[in-house]
């Protein structure tokens, strides 16, 4: 099963993937969370995705093809894969289409998580995350038991980078002049699930169970 995981910056793909690969056999790809180990990591792509990931502008589609082109041909994306953050371009959808056939796959459902941006701003500027597991709390609504602390396995949480609200801003521009576009493009190809995710993640997920086990029949 392949399937895209779309929305805003901060509509809940990251926690919904979680709950996803628990109960499928499959994995999440996240061009977000690669290019924030690369960027720890110091490397060359960690360097360059860092200028375009502090301003909250979108890395060069070549960069994100070619990382992804080779992350989708390894053996554990081989049984099915859930697509968090990518494609975020027409180009990185065309791009993406093209690779899937050379597989030989196919992508099954994009599910869009619909969210309202005042919402969204909200979400994010109270976002952070496990700097060991990368599970992620808002501190006003789901905070950690213990300030500071992950609950599931006691690693430091931080805050994103770009979760400031200037830069929250920007990527959510981006992701209306860039990304929103493939909204059309995949409801074109006929496999669109649009879904209300201004919701508790368990209503959200109740939904997203419904349409995987639709696919799998
Ligand atoms: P995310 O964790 O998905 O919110 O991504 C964080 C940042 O990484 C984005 O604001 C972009 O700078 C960069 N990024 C992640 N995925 C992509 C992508 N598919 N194309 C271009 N840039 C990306």
């Amino acid at each position: 099963m392949i399937l895209i995981l779309l929305g805003a910056p901060g509509a809940g793909k990251g926690t919904q993937s979680e709950r996803i690969i628990e109960d499928y056999n499959i994995i999440q790809i996240s061009t977000g969370d690669i290019l924030r180990e690369e960027v720890k990591k110091e490397t060359e792509l960690g360097k360059i995705a860092k200028s375009y990931m502090d301003k909250g502008e979108l890395v060069p589609d070549d960069i994100i093809i070619g990382m992804m082109e080779n992350r989708l041909k390894q053996d554990d994306a081989q049984n099915g894969v859930i697509l968090d953050g990518f494609p975020r371009t027409i180009a990185q959808a065309e791009a993406l289409d093209k690779l899937l056939e050379k597989l030989g796959k196919k992508l099954d459902v994009v599910i869009n998580l619909e969210v309202p941006f005042d919402v969204l701003v909200n979400r994010l500027t109270a976002r952070v995350y496990c700097s060991v597991c990368k599970k992620t709390y808002n501190l006003i609504f789901s905070p950690p038991k213990i300030e500071g602390v992950c609950d599931v396995c006691g690693g430091r949480l931080v805050r994103r980078d770009d979760d400031n609200e200037e830069t929250v801003k920007n990527r959510l521009n981006v992701y209306l002049e860039q990304t929103q576009p493939l909204i059309d493009y995949y409801k074109e190809k006929g496999i669109l699930k649009n879904i209300d995710g201004n919701r508790s993640p368990d209503e959200v997920y109740n939904d997203i169970k419904n349409i995987l086990e639709n696919i799998k029949k």
